[in-house]
């Protein structure tokens, strides 16, 4: 650890807290997991880790917390973050309904993808005071195809003053197949971010922590969010904002029903199977990540990379061809 290395903020347990708020399938965990093990491997903190994941959250709102604290302070708080020194939020429209401004320290720096300015913004969520940053992940991550927990990431790490070589190695190493993409859409995300700070003017108070966060919750909510508990169903379920850009393009003429799509899509129902064959892709499900254009025997016939059109047309001409 860099003895220079200090935490911008600590509770009086001598934490400093985070919270990120997304939607399940955005990848909010994997991304609190790296941030945790660069926090403790490579910058030498300590702190503790909670967040609520699995299949049933997938499309619907979920959050990780993060607390960091200097190696060998006690660790003694566990579980969610009930008020967060830094908010990292996935999709602004989780703000409101959310009402994320909740358990926010004054000064809280906040992090959100969006494409309106950090005074707008600062208005969405009724921040008190602090350092509102914007940045469009979701576009980031579509043209660098990464995903989108990865600018995200990226600014989170940055406002931590974590050194940015040492993220970017650890990232390559943990991603190798997307080291290309991922460190594309870490440096597209710091440099393109808009920020501003904003004083306790009297603008917004500071809103205490409450159990109910506004609309959405566990006491409003099925079990598992949008899945109906009786018949267990996901027909209502709507992953389409994790979504990162166009789904693959399927062709059911060229298409054998291999199967091998099927074996490496993380999305269970965004390929659809009926009858023993392969009928199509289910926009509702699928978040765009082309797996299963990379591993289909007839890729560029059968499954097309919508963002290499040409690429792809010129394959099914000369696969006709033949
Ligand atoms: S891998 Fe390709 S050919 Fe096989 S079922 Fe999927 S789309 Fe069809
Ligand atoms: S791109 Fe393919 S593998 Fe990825 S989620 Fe969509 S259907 Fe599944």
């Amino acid at each position: 650890m860099s003895e220079d290395y200090k935490l911008a903020f600590a509770d009086d347990l001598g934490f400093c807290n985070i919270l990120l708020s997304a939607i399940g399938g955005d990848g909010a965990n994997m991304a609190a997991k790296m941030l945790f093990k660069l926090g403790v491997l490579e910058v030498g903190l300590d702190g503790g880790y909670d967040a609520k994941y699995g299949s049933e959250k997938k499309g619907t709102p979920t959050d990780v917390s993060v607390r960091f604290c200097k190696a060998g302070t006690a660790v003694r708080a566990v579980g969610p973050t009930t008020r967060a020194h830094i908010l990292v939020v996935f999709h602004e429209s989780l703000i409101r309904p959310l009402a994320l401004n909740k358990g926010l320290y004054a000064n809280a720096i906040v992090i959100v993808n969006s494409t309106k300015s950090p005074e707008e913004v600062r208005d969405i969520l009724e921040l008190n005071s602090g350092r509102v940053i914007c940045l469009d992940a979701s576009k980031i991550a579509e043209e660098t195809h990464s995903r989108l927990n990865m600018p995200m990431l990226a600014m989170l790490c940055n406002v931590l003053s974590f050194p940015a070589k040492v993220v970017e190695e650890a990232v390559k190493k943990q991603w190798p197949r997307a080291a290309e993409a991922n460190v594309a859409a870490f440096r597209a995300a710091v440099s393109t971010a808009k920020e501003a700070q904003f004083g306790a003017d009297g603008k917004y108070p500071l809103v205490e922590f409450s159990e109910s966060r506004g609309g959405l919750g566990f006491l409003n909510m099925l079990p598992g969010g949008r899945i109906d508990a009786l018949k267990h169903s996901t027909v209502e379920r709507d992953n389409a904002e994790g979504r990162l850009g166009p789904n693959p393009i399927f062709d059911a003429e060229e298409c054998t029903s291999c199967g091998m799509c099927l074996t490496v899509c993380p999305d269970p129902g965004a390929i659809v199977w009926k009858e023993k064959k392969m009928t199509g892709i289910d926009s509702k499900f699928c978040k765009s990540c082309m797996r299963c254009v990379e591993i289909c025997p007839r890729t560029g016939r059968a499954l097309r990379d919508p963002h290499k059109k040409e690429e792809a047309k010129e394959t099914t001409v000369a696969g006709e061809k033949k």
